[in-house]
């Protein structure tokens, strides 16, 4: 059977591909191939950044305030065509209806954010830096700038970049996941009707040929990305050896400490929701927990009977708590490597392997999966599994946890959970982390602060959306100036001038 193919969107509208390679995009749940997307090659990658690079000057011009008008009215129509948005994410990702529902309302937080813009835009100023002189800063865009996404937020990854990018006015050409493009092309399509501009807002499906276009293509000016860290860490390269400014955010691998004294069945449930909601596929999902002293054994008899109790099934039914992974080989490798923990002399106190939920037969479904007594040289700690699996570590004393934590390679979230003020001051203080949750377990940054991670969870300098956003995607320009009298004149001086 055909499947329906989708378009391109480019300067406003929806075009056919000039590549004839196609992606097929399949409902996790069923396994069942619902619509192929085109999988663009540099004509087509040449054909959004023109349109992008057309549209600039004009975008450019629009006053701020005038912008910001343009990104309340696609606030508007996001809030209404929320739920569409979110049926759409959880078909292709497989996640449930509310958390695809709730990663869409968290991505509409930014365009709120980005309505601000005129406040945002403003710069520092200063009189009299020397005599009659006096200095401001101006925040100007950097021309076209290009998003690269995961498959995991298919929403809200995509609404960190484009509407703070488009505030600040610059034109940007979206290339999401070729595995679930259809929510990007719908906001696109919000966007115009919103009033945008022609070319102000561009979307291409694709795959490492559409990347390697655009990371090398010379009217790209920045480029953010999200996903995997050796993708990150090559787009970082790519793009800055082509001299663009970059921000790549890559994997994780999170981390959160309980002490003995944190409130068990608080902490047991908030680190269930953050280990198995969208089955385990968020960058900020916390897959790894170190249990210190007596905590381990109180906190995984609730983490037993909690887990056991989750259900399966396709994210659009009603009472489903955990969805499929995104595909099988994903499913496939999840699986090798839980064999890999129970070869490598885990405790599997859960086992989700061989899971088939009736009805979905064909689905990309694992059971949650619950790991006990991991060691740091096991590959089920090494590797970012990205399924629902979580493993607990045990350490004797806060010190050994933090330093443990704070060894891995990753640092993109942690969390603490304790009910005393002095070891909470003292895991925010010394943990080597970007983004930190006290008594938190998912400690995302709300849309005015920045998303970001350390280490290899983050090639490049600024983080996403708040104001490392605002900097990422404009260019400071300083302008010193003085109005000299004509009797002011002074000869002139070889001089450095000291201004002061
Ligand atoms: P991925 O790295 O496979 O793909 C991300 C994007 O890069 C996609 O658009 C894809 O088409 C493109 N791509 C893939 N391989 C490429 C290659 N070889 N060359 C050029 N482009 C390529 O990631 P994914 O599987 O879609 O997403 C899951 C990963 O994303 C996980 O590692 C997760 O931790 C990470 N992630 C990180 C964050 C964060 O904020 N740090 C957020 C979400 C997801």
């Amino acid at each position: 059977m055909t499947q329906p193919v989708l378009s391109l969107w480019i300067n406003g509208q929806a075009r056919s591909a000039a590549s004839t390679r196609l992606a097929d995009i399949a409902n996790p749940a069923t396994g069942e191939i619902v619509r192929q997307a085109p999988l663009a090659n540099s004509e087509d990658v040449n054909a959004a950044v023109a349109a992008a690079k057309a549209a600039f000057p004009a975008w450019r011009a629009t006053t701020p305030l005038r912008r910001a008008r343009i990104l309340t009215r696609f606030r508007e129509l996001m809030e209404k065509n929320r739920d569409e948005l979110a049926r759409l994410a959880s078909e292709e990702h497989g996640k449930t209806l509310a958390d695809a529902a709730g990663s869409v309302q968290r991505g509409i937080e930014v365009i709120e954010f980005a309505s601000g813009v005129p406040h945002l835009l403003k710069g520092e100023q200063a009189e009299d830096v020397g005599r009659g002189v006096d200095c401001h800063s101006l925040l100007q865009p950097v021309g076209v700038c290009v998003g690269i996404t995961p498959f995991n937020f298919p929403a809200m990854v995509p609404l960190w970049m484009f509407p703070v990018a488009i505030a600040c006015g610059n034109t940007f050409v979206l290339k999401p996941s070729e595995k679930v493009p259809s929510c990007s092309l719908k906001m696109a399509a919000l966007f115009t009707e919103a009033g945008l501009p022609d070319g102000v807002m561009n979307v291409i499906t694709g795959d490492k040929e559409a990347v390697d276009a655009l990371l090398t293509h010379p009217d790209v000016g920045a480029i953010s990305f999200v996903g995997s860290t050796p993708v990150a860490k090559y787009v970082y390269e790519t793009g800055a050896r082509h001299g663009k400014r970059v921000q790549a955010l890559g994997g994780a691998k999170n981390h959160a400490l309980v002490m003995p004294d944190a409130d068990m069945a608080f902490t047991a449930d908030a680190i269930v929701g953050a280990a198995y909601g969208s089955a385990g596929e968020r960058c900020m999902a916390i897959s790894t927990v170190v249990a210190v002293g007596s905590a381990g054994d109180a906190l995984l008899a609730l983490l037993q009977q909690k887990v056991a109790g989750l259900k399966v099934g396709a994210g659009n039914q009603p009472g489903i708590d955990m969805g499929p992974v995104i595909s099988g080989a994903h499913r496939d490798r999840i699986v090798s490597l839980i064999d890999s923990g129970v070869a490598q002399g885990a405790t599997l106190a859960l086992d989700g392997r061989g899971l088939t939920v009736p009805g979905c037969e064909q689905g990309f479904f694992v059971g949650p999966t619950l790991f006990d007594h991991v060691t740091t040289d096991m590959t089920i700690y090494q590797e970012e599994i990205f399924g629902p699996v979580l493993i607990v570590l045990r350490a004797n004393t806060f010190d050994d946890a933090v330093r443990l934590i704070n060894r891995n390679p990753y640092g993109n979230g942690t969390a603490v959970f304790t009910r005393s003020g002095h070891w909470a001051r003292r895991f925010e203080n010394e943990i080597e982390v970007g983004m930190v949750g006290i008594n938190v377990p998912i400690p995302v940054p709300m849309a005015f602060f920045s998303f970001g991670g350390w280490k290899a969870s983050l090639f490049g300098d600024l983080h996403m959306h708040g104001m490392e956003g605002v900097n990422f995607y404009t260019r400071s320009k300083v302008v010193t100036s003085r109005w000299p009298a004509p009797e002011e004149h002074s000869a002139a001086t070889l001089a450095m001038p000291a201004l002061g």
